[in-house]
């Protein structure tokens, strides 16, 4: 059902030299989400490749909410726009990072700050509380927290989004540091509409930027998707 192609492409937009810098405003995450962090970055969980099941979901998530809305609602989507309801998967060796962009609903800035960090869901302490009695990490998406195993492959996240219900565009960024930052984006609205997560991967988790890892992990996660999943990886 994915469509899997090999190609390099650049990420973003270079700054369209904006005048005063974006004011970053920095929030400390809410102290379950805090814990669930610290255990998630520690972790010498082996299967770390479940991070890109839940990064997939998700993207799947936001691409089913806008399809609805736009159901019900007038203008939700641009013209002709329902053939472009996609995700890429975007792997860079020589930045060493790992993106993934879909044109879901996207997060306003109140929604990055909401439910990347400051409101902890129920799932949050129950997570902690059964990976305390040996409960496998691989089960974290259940707990509604699927998110923060980004931290298993990567050092630093930035998520990018743009929502119709916002007209800026707004940059998310943790080292898992206890804190995070949002920035408005001085490349401005560049998304259009959508998500790009971006993983600054780890030194010993290099493996999820060959082509070949990358395409059996999402084809193995991708069988009951439902949107076209594009896969772009860096030629030599
Ligand atoms: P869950 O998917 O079970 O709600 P997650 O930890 O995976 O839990 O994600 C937390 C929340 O972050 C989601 O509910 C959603 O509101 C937001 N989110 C995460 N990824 C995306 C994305 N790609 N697009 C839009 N919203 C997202
Ligand atoms: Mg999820």
């Amino acid at each position: 059902a994915d469509a899997l192609a090999g190609a390099t492409v650049a990420l973003k937009a270079d700054d369209a030299g904006s005048a005063a810098p974006a004011k970053k405003e920095d929030f400390a995450f809410q102290a379950d989400v805090n814990k669930l962090m610290d255990i998630i970055i520690n972790s010498l969980y082996s299967k770390k490749e479940v991070f890109l099941r839940e990064l997939i979901s998700n993207a799947s998530d936001a691409l089913d909410k806008i399809r609805f809305m736009s159901l019900t609602e007038e203008g939700v989507l641009g013209e002709g726009e329902t053939a472009k309801l996609e995700m890429k998967i975007v792997a860079d060796k020589e930045a060493k990072t790992l993106s993934i962009i879909d044109r879901g609903v996207g997060m306003t800035r109140e929604d990055l700050i909401q439910h990347l960090g400051t409101v902890a869901q129920s799932g949050t302490s129950s997570f902690i509380e059964a990976f305390s009695e040996g409960a496998d990490v691989n089960l974290i998406g259940q707990f509604g927290v699927g998110f923060y195993s980004v931290y298993l492959v990567a050092d630093m996240v930035t998520v990018t989004s743009k929502s119709n219900d916002d007209e800026k565009q707004w940059i998310w960024e943790s080292t898992a540091d206890s804190t995070f930052s949002v920035t408005e984006d001085p490349a401005g609205p560049t998304l259009g509409r959508g998500t790009q997560i971006t993983l600054h991967l780890k030194e010993d988790c290099l493996e999820f930027l060959e082509e070949e890892r990358l395409r059996g992990l999402v084809k193995h996660y991708s069988e009951f998707i439902n949107f076209p999943i594009f896969l772009y990886t860096t030629k030599e």
